[in-house]
């Protein structure tokens, strides 16, 4: 077993690791589906450290010396356009195909020059480095401003800075008179350490980046109402837990508004058209609402807005701002569209569907007053004076 062959062994388990990763979660989380790009880049780079192993053994080592470049190369290479993908972005297989294309030409060029001359193990190693340099320009370019996306970037740009450092390598230890003694110098393992290091430091960071994006995804569609795009109950169950723990004794507003006269919409224009008409609702609560405020939808054409306590008459008005803006919605085949409100405050420590059910009950009496407006429901005073000292006996 020659000194390399530990490295070498080492890195085809890890490169088969990470094919299996990142397929997995290309595999469960489809919307993810690029990732299996990823995949593909150290499918492909695995073919290096196998050609390595098998060369010294073969009759003709030629085959698995250009298996071995060309592996690496295209995996390294891909990994580019996959990032892309992974951010959303157009991926440029053009330049990825001239980068892997140059690089063979110039493995070619120099197929029988001189190892271990710094020209020659300069030229060997530039189509790597580029490779590295345009995965960072990637990360820098359509990555996240964030520490784990900077530090990719960064350690791309090291993986490059490494590739041009290895000539230096290679003429001070020698890499092997032949390809086939290569596996058998120094510099071979120091070579496949340091490229596997760094190779495995970037997967992992690019796998715990695609956790992260599909964890966020996952949460924001659970937390998100599919047909409106509007935070969904989940969500404003989160805000309402996060509001009702202030020290105040009255800690926000809440309001619920119901599209009147639904049911009618929706029996003479079709279930269609009722959609449309939740999404345009949907839309213009969400584009008025007070910055410091969030709109959820609650239910079929329920919306809740949730607004910091300031008085009863900034709720009630802020409800009437946003309950006047849907009468001038246009609508095709309808006339106008109205919504009513009820609107209360909320309570600290109270739980939301205590305060909803209140709003419900201003809901109620304003659809019985005629709909098309809003009705504060005022809060018990005993309710005010009892609730937060009682929590604070509770703990
Ligand atoms: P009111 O003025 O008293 O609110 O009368 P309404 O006709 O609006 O009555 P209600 O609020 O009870 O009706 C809600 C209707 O909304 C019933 C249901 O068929 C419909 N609905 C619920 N979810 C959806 C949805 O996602 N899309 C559509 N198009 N309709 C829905
Ligand atoms: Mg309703
Ligand atoms: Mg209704």
């Amino acid at each position: 077993m020659s000194a390399a062959t530990l490295p070498l062994l080492i890195n085809i388990l890890v490169a088969g690791m990470f094919v299996a990763s990142f397929w997995t979660v290309a595999r469960i989380n489809p919307e993810l589906g690029h990732v299996r790009w990823i995949a593909f880049s150290y499918l492909i780079g695995m073919i290096t450290p196998v050609a390595e192993l098998v060369l010294p053994l073969a009759p003709t080592p030629i085959p698995f010396m250009l298996m071995s470049y060309a592996g690496l190369l295209t995996g390294m290479v891909i990994m580019a356009p996959a990032l892309a993908l992974l951010y959303g972005q157009r991926a440029n297989w053009m330049t990825a195909a001239v980068i892997v294309v140059a690089g063979l030409i110039v493995r070619g060029l120099i197929w029988n020059g001189p190892r271990n001359t710094l020209w020659y193990e300069l030229a060997y190693q530039l189509p790597f480095a580029i490779a590295a340099m345009y995965s960072a320009f990637v990360v820098f370019r359509y990555g996240a401003k964030s520490g784990l996306h900077r530090t990719l970037a960064v350690l791309f740009l090291a993986i490059a800075v490494h590739f041009l450092l290895k000539p230096l390598a290679a003429t001070t230890f020698g890499s092997g008179s032949t390809a086939s003694d290569y596996s058998k110098s120094v510099y071979a393992t120091i070579s496949q350490a340091s490229s596997g290091v760094l190779l495995i430091a970037a997967g992992l960071l690019v796998l715990i980046i695609t956790l992260q994006m599909a964890v966020a995804k996952s949460q924001m569609d659970a937390t998100t109402d599919p047909l409106s795009g509007l935070p969904n109950r989940r969500a404003l169950h989160a805000a309402f837990s996060r509001i009702a723990i202030g020290r105040e004794k009255l800690v926000a507003a809440i309001a619920i508004f119901d599209i009147d006269n639904f049911k009618r919409i929706n029996d003479t224009l079709g279930h269609d058209k009722g959609d449309r008409v939740i999404v345009a609702v949907a839309r213009c609560l969400e584009e008025n609402r007070p910055a410091n405020g969030m709109i959820a939808r609650v239910g079929g054409e329920e919306f809740v807005l949730l607004i910091p306590w300031q008085n009863e008459a900034s709720a009630l008005q802020e409800c009437d701002r946003l309950r006047l803006l849907v009468t001038r919605l246009p609508f095709q085949k309808l006339d106008q569209v109205t919504v009513s409100a009820g609107v209360t405050a909320v309570i600290a420590h109270e739980d939301l569907s205590s305060s909803l059910s209140r709003a419900d009950r201003g809901l109620y009496r304003a659809k019985a007053a005629g709909k098309n407006q809003c009705v504060f429901k005022q809060v018990d005073q005993s309710q005010v004076a009892t609730e937060p000292v009682l929590r604070r006996a509770n703990r």
